[in-house]
This record gives C-alpha cells, structure tokens and sequence, in this order.
C-alpha cells in the first residue's frame, strides 16, 4: 500500500489502456470503483495525461482513415471524460508525433510536422471544448509534452500545486513508467491498480 494519507498528493492516470480500452471510451473493469473511492479523498488531487498523435498523422498522411480527425478524437475524449466521470480534473493531451526518424528529414519536412502537431493541438483543443466547455483541459503540440518526456506532469504539478515526489503517475506502458521515473514521481502499474494489488 502506498501511503497518501498525509499531504496533498496528486495522481495522475494514462488514458488509453489505463482508464479506458484503447481507442475506445469503454471504462476497464473496476476503474470506476476505484476512482469512486480516490475521489472521496480530500488531500488527492486527480487528473489524467494521454499521448494523441493521432489526428497529426491523419493530417500529414492526406486524411487517412487509419488515423482519427481531431472530431473523431474529440468526441472520444469527451465521453471518455464523460463516463470516467473526470469531468471536473484536469487533463493534458499531447499531439506531437513522437516520430524521431522525422529528423533525418529536411528541414521543410520537420517544420510541416511541428506546425501539424500545432495546429492540431488548436483544432483538438477546439473540438473538445465545444464538447465540454467547462473542462480544465490543456492540449499542446509540444515535443516535451509526448511520454516519455515528463512535460504533462511537470504541467500538472504546477498547476495543481504539488512537487513531484508528491505524484503517483499510473500508466500501462514503458513510456509512462519512463515520464514518472524521469520526472521524479512514483510510478504504478495500471494493471496492479485495477487489480487491487496496489491500493492508492
Ligand atoms: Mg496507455
């Protein structure tokens, strides 16, 4: 058990594979019930980080239907947020591609996919908002916003007003344990959370 009984902490989960089956909204088993409980809890501070590249790829491979537009993507968001019931936490969103061959290219090449991962950053932030217009949410197209870089959780951690060593990060995947660990904060599996074989 990892003890958040004394302080503010703050916790912070990963979406997809997290909270919700990938690319899906669809809660996983038993996250409702444990964020039921969290919530009660007056010294934690929730909110949930995600990598979304995906509308930047759906622009810059001509409208490919194997990416989502950042409609698509929005309102995915919207009613994961929506049937998490993690409407009032914040939430981070990063859009850069995360692709490092891209540097080998020109440079012409580089500047369209950052302006792509900008401009989808605006665009998503958009979709979103009109979805949920009361929803603390922070979309950037920041190469240090995507895990494994720790830009989300530095972000949080200012906002929410905690220090690092007072934030568990929960995810499902290298990058997420790599973002925690670089960052400072503890890192937890997110299929030891579920399965009540950590409790926070
Ligand atoms: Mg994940």
């Amino acid at each position: 058990m990892i003890t958040t009984s004394h302080n503010t902490w703050a916790i912070g989960f990963d979406l997809d594979g997290t909270l919700v089956e990938s690319f899906q909204s669809e809660p996983l088993p038993a996250v409702l019930e444990h964020l039921a409980v969290l919530k009660q809890r007056s010294n934690l501070r929730l909110f949930v980080v995600s990598n979304q590249a995906g509308p930047v790829y759906h622009a810059m491979f001509a409208g490919s239907a194997k990416f989502p537009t950042c409609d698509q993507l929005a309102e995915r968001i919207a009613d994961a947020a929506t049937r998490l019931g993690l409407l009032d936490v914040p939430w981070f969103v990063a859009t850069w591609h995360g692709n490092s061959r891209i540097y080998d290219q020109p440079h012409e090449i580089v500047g369209a996919w950052a302006k792509a991962s900008g401009e989808v950053a605006d665009q998503l932030k958009f979709e979103i908002q009109r979805r949920l217009p009361d929803l603390a949410l922070h979309v950037s197209g920041s190469p240090h916003w995507r895990k494994p870089e720790w830009g989300m959780l530095e972000q949080a951690a200012w906002l929410l007003g905690v220090s690092a060593v007072s934030m568990i990060f929960v995810g499902d995947m290298e990058t997420d344990k790599e973002a925690a660990i670089e960052y400072g904060a503890v890192y937890v599996d997110a299929e030891q959370w579920r399965s009540g074989e950590v409790v926070l």
